[in-house]
This record gives structure tokens, sequence and C-alpha cells, in this order.
């Protein structure tokens, strides 16, 4: 045996006793990258997981600020979940490199990447070039705003909870079992609720709203962004203008962490409104879950859809 070899039978046996000493445990200890993954994890994983947030609901999930705190939380987890599609690759992985936590690698059983469990919009097809823009170069990442996805995340979880803690396994799978039945009671009322509306059209500064739309029947004509991630120019601006006269579009929906001085004058060049819409749990300290965050838009929506009829 060489040396190399004898090394790396220490590291698997290493991680195999770090692997077995996090399936002893009653309670898992689960981060997450954003609060709406938290949420879901939290409605199947009950009492018997723990579960932290690293990013706010009011922060763009694109650019997070690192601080020691999501050091500290990171060396500490079971399981990190994440929205992926190079959603957090601005700030997430040197934090995974740097916990020194083997169980949370990309790759790890202790890694759980959600996009792969969602319907993906937006993928790009062709070449792809950074004239496209910055953020979204695999898919459109904004995937959760879609109730259909909620679910998806749900099970995803209740099986990773299962497969980590499998004395628990019908606990997870029977929370997961309540809380489809609770969503499908809420998009029954969100459908009925939004369903006067469908064909609306709107302009928002993000693309965070494909999933959105697709599953309520709104247009997103245009983006106050010219390309994911790009600030808007005073041409692109003046396009915006000139695309909601032409069609009478009077609404600019923008996600709490952007400047609200492009899309106000634009609201104003055509006497329209500018509506804050949550992409996330926790964009406003009242929507604390899942289900609140769809209340929150829908009733915001609905408001500013009855304004301008
Ligand atoms: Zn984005």
């Amino acid at each position: 045996m060489t040396m190399s070899m004898k090394l790396q039978v220490v590291v698997v046996v290493l991680l195999a006793a770090t692997a077995g000493s996090a399936r002893a445990a009653s309670r898992l200890n689960v981060i997450t990258a954003t609060e709406d993954l938290a949420s879901l994890a939290r409605e199947v994983g009950g009492d018997s997981v723990s579960v932290d947030s690293i990013a706010k609901g009011y922060q763009d999930p694109h650019f997070v600020e690192p601080k020691p705190s999501f050091l500290l939380k990171l060396q500490k987890a079971d399981l990190l979940a994440v929205v992926g599609l190079q959603l957090e690759i601005g700030w997430l992985p040197p934090l995974i490199t740097q916990s020194r936590n083997a169980r949370i690698q990309a790759g790890a059983s202790g890694y759980l990447d959600l996009s792969q469990s969602c319907q993906i919009l937006e993928i790009p097809t062709g070449q792809i070039t950074r004239a496209m823009g910055d953020v979204h170069p695999l898919g459109n990442p904004h995937y959760w705003l879609d109730p259909e996805n909620g679910r998806r995340i749900a099970k995803a979880f209740a099986d990773k909870f299962s497969d980590m803690l499998p004395a628990r396994a019908a606990y997870f799978q029977q929370r997961y079992a309540d809380f489809d039945g609770r969503l499908a009671k809420a998009e029954k009322g969100w459908d009925a609720q939004m369903a006067p509306y469908r064909g609306r059209k709107i302009i928002t500064y993000h693309r965070s709203w494909p999933n959105f739309c697709q599953h309520f029947g709104l247009v997103v004509v245009d983006y106050i962004e010219p390309r994911p991630g790009i600030p808007p120019s005073p041409g692109h601006t003046l396009d915006v203008i000139n695309t909601m006269k032409r069609e009478n579009i009077k609404l600019v929906m923008v996600e709490p962490y952007f400047d609200l001085r492009a899309p106000n004058s634009i609201a104003r060049a055509v006497d329209g409104d500018v509506a804050v819409l949550l992409p996330s749990v926790g964009g406003v300290e009242q929507v604390t879950d899942y289900f609140k965050l769809f209340d929150y838009d829908i009733n915001l929506l609905i408001s500013l859809f009855q304004k301008h009829k």
C-alpha cells in the first residue's frame, strides 16, 4: 500500500465516522441557503429538525454579503440545502469550503440541491455568452415561486430527512402528506382569486417570476433590467416606457432589494404603479412562511389589478 492509498483509507474512515455520528443524532441540524427552503424544510421536518437560513428574504439571493456567523452555521450542519442553478455562486461556495465540514461539501450526502427536483424554466439553448447577462446561466433559479415546485421541494426534504434519520421516516412522510394537503387547499384558493386576472400584462425588475407567472397565467412583457443582473440604462428605460404605453401596461413589480428610482420614473411616465412584490419568505416581517408568501403577493397583485381595470 502506498502512502497516498493509506491516506485515502484514513480519510474514508474519518468521513464514515462523521456520517455515522450525524445519523445517530436524534435531531438533524439543517441549514438552508434561503428562507423559502427553510420554511419548506420546517413544514416536513417538524420537531425532528432544527432549521436555519443563511440569506434573509429581503436580500438579493444572488448577492449576499458573507458574515462569520454563516461559517459557524455551516460548521455544525448535518445538511445544507441550496437553490442551485448558480443562484448562490457569488457567496456560498467559499463558505462551504471554509467550513471544512465534509458532510455538506457539494456531492456529499449532506448537500441537497433542490433545483434537481423542480421544474426549471428559461434553460438556455445553444451557446451561452456573458452578453446574455450574468446570473441565470443554467436556467431560472427563482423556481420556488410555483406552488407545484414548493410541493416538490417539500417531498425532496421528506425523502432526504428519511434517509438521514430512518427511525423517523414515517413521521417525515406523514408531515409531507399533511403539507401536501394544506398546499392543495391553499392553491385552490389562490387559483380562484387569480382566475379573473389571467392574461394580465406586467413589467418586472428582475426575472424572478417566470414560474409564478406560468402558474397564475400572468404575462411579463419586459424587464427593467435589460438582462439578468445588469442594471437599467436610460435607453432601455425608455424602451420599457414605450412598450408599456403601446400595450397599456400599468404595473411595475420590483423585488425589495432594488433601487426604486428607475421603476418610479417608468411608472410616472405611464401613469401606473410600482409594487414591491416579494420573491421570498421573510421579504417583510409578517411573511413568515411559504403560505403567507403567496397570500401576500396575490393580495397585492389583485389590489393593483383592480385599481387599473
Ligand atoms: Zn435571478
